[in-house]
Parts: structure tokens; sequence; C-alpha cells
């Protein structure tokens, strides 16, 4: 029999005091750990206020930070119909309603025309917190409308990707999507009119691999990651340690696969500018002056 028994018992929680701070209301930059007041951020469009770190920014915000005012969206009931009955860890069904109900969007993308410093755009802006901001037969669809939509208006097309990259609950279904938005696309250039394509954080797979390089002109917000596969898989494959700050807006336009980086703050002026630039007609060559009549030599 022991002597003496240790009676284990658990250290009492503290009475709950109810904070006076409600969640949420300050955010942590992950770059250089200035706490900012949530309200702050909105009004710097999610750029920290003190090293412009670029936050990543929802569709419905993006088309807020890109458009002068109001914008009629289209196609917000197109919904996946899990085609392939796909089931992961979970069903894709469940991760659609999830997402569907976090977000409030049918999928990941908002189309929707309305107007930059007064010209009349068509714009699609992705959702990354929807399923990754993957690109499945709803995305595409509903991009190829707004291109669609753009040449039968005589507009022009922005689109903002954030995205992991083709869906792949819905398998080669969303792998066409790449072809058909680039088929789209194509039309698009034949009826010339421009096509400004904008890379946040994050683009890759798919989307990279298509519609989002296809741009007359590419804009990349800054720091942001874009490339194909990731670089643990280039790593593994070419057997070669990748270079410091491989796959980011920076790296990309100093090797020419980019046009511009360009700070949100600044992007709605830029792409304004790029577009006005794309949409004024080329002035008509003068006139040859009239060849003076041949005088005969007497
Ligand atoms: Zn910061």
């Amino acid at each position: 029999m022991a002597w003496f028994k240790k009676v284990r018992k658990p250290i009492e929680p503290q009475a709950k005091k109810e904070s006076r701070v409600p969640e949420g209301l300050w955010v942590k930059c992950p770059s250089c750990g200035e706490i900012i007041y949530n309200k702050d951020l909105a009004a710097t469009m999610s750029v920290c206020p003190k090293c412009a770190h670029h936050f990543r920014l929802g569709a419905a915000d993006r088309l807020r930070t890109l458009f002068d005012g109001d914008w009629a969206e289209f196609d917000a009931g197109l919904q996946s119909t899990d085609p392939l009955l796909f089931v992961d860890t979970k069903p894709y069904r469940t991760r659609l309603s999830a997402s569907i109900g976090s977000t409030g969007l049918k999928d990941a993308v908002i189309c929707a025309i309305g107007r930059i410093e007064g010209i009349e755009t068509s714009v699609a802006a992705m959702e990354y917190s929807f399923i990754g901001g993957s690109m499945g037969v709803v995305v595409g669809e509903k991009i190829t409308r707004a291109i669609e939509r753009a040449i039968e208006r005589r507009l022009p097309v922005v689109i903002v990707s954030s995205s992991g990259g083709a869906r792949m609950m819905e398998g080669a279904l969303s792998l066409m999507q790449m072809a058909k938005i680039s088929g789209a696309l194509a039309r698009l250039d034949r009826a010339r009119l421009p096509y400004v394509s904008v890379l946040t954080d994050p683009t890759t797979g798919g989307v990279t691999a298509s519609f989002a390089m296809l741009g007359d002109v590419n804009i990349a917000e800054p720091k942001a990651l874009i490339g194909f596969a990731g670089p643990r898989v280039i790593e593994q494959t070419i057997r070669q340690t990748l270079p410091e700050g491989f796959q980011r807006s920076e790296f990309l336009l100093e090797r020419g696969m980019l046009d511009m980086v360009v700070d949100r703050r600044e992007l709605k002026a830029t792409i304004a500018r790029v577009l006005r630039f794309a949409l004024t007609p080329a002035p008509r060559p003068a006139p040859e002056p009239p060849v003076p009549a041949e005088v005969p030599a007497s």
C-alpha cells in the first residue's frame, strides 16, 4: 500500500473572463508582424500599411477595388453538378456545399460588367477561398461566357486570377476548360478587343497554363506566387536547387514572363491606362502627297 497517494487534480481553469475585444478585429501581418486594425486594412485594399504586404482579396472585394461603382453580375446561379460523383477524403458534393455556405458564392469566380475609370469592361474575378479557387466546369463556363459577352458588346476583358489550378474533382472535364477559355480568348483577339490578365497570389497549375498567361498585357501583384508545378516537384524532377525568389512576380518580371508588377493600390489606374491605350484606334496614315505630274522635258 502506498503511503502517499498523489491525487491528480487538474489545474482549475481561470474563471472565464469575457473578452472585450471581439474576434477578428485585428490582423497580424505575416510579413512584418505589424498588428493592423481590420477596418484600416479594408481602407488600404488589404495591403499592409507598413510593409505593403498584399493580403489575399476575395472576388467581391476585388471588384469593389476595380469598378467605379455598381456592377452587373452574370451567371451567378451556375453550380457544379458533380458529374463524376467524385469522392476523395470526403465527397466532392460535401466540399461544394461547405464552400457555398462559407463564401455565399456558387463557384470560384464572379463575372461582372462595370466601369473602370469610365471604361465599360467585362471582368472575371476568382475567389481563392472557394476550393482553392480551382477551375472546374462552372468556372470555365462562366469565364468563357464573360469573354463572349465582351465580344458581343465590344468590351475589353480583365480576368483576375487567384487559383490553385484545375479542379481535380472534375477530372478531365476541368482540364478541358483550359482549351475552352483559350479558344474564347482567341476569338476576342480576332475581334480586336484587349484582354488584361491580372495574376494575384497564388496563380498556379492549369490557370497559369492557360488564360492567366495569355493576356495582351500580363500584370501581377507584388510577391505573388505564380507558377505551374510547385517548387518541390520541380526540384525533384530537375535535381537542382531552385534560386531565391523563384516563382515570385518580381523574378518572373525580370525574366520576361510578365509585363508589369503593380501595387494593388495603383492597379485600377494602371488597368485603365492600358485599356485606354489599347482601345484608342491607331491614327490613320496620312494620305500620300499627290505625285507631281511629270513635266515633260522640253
Ligand atoms: Zn506588413
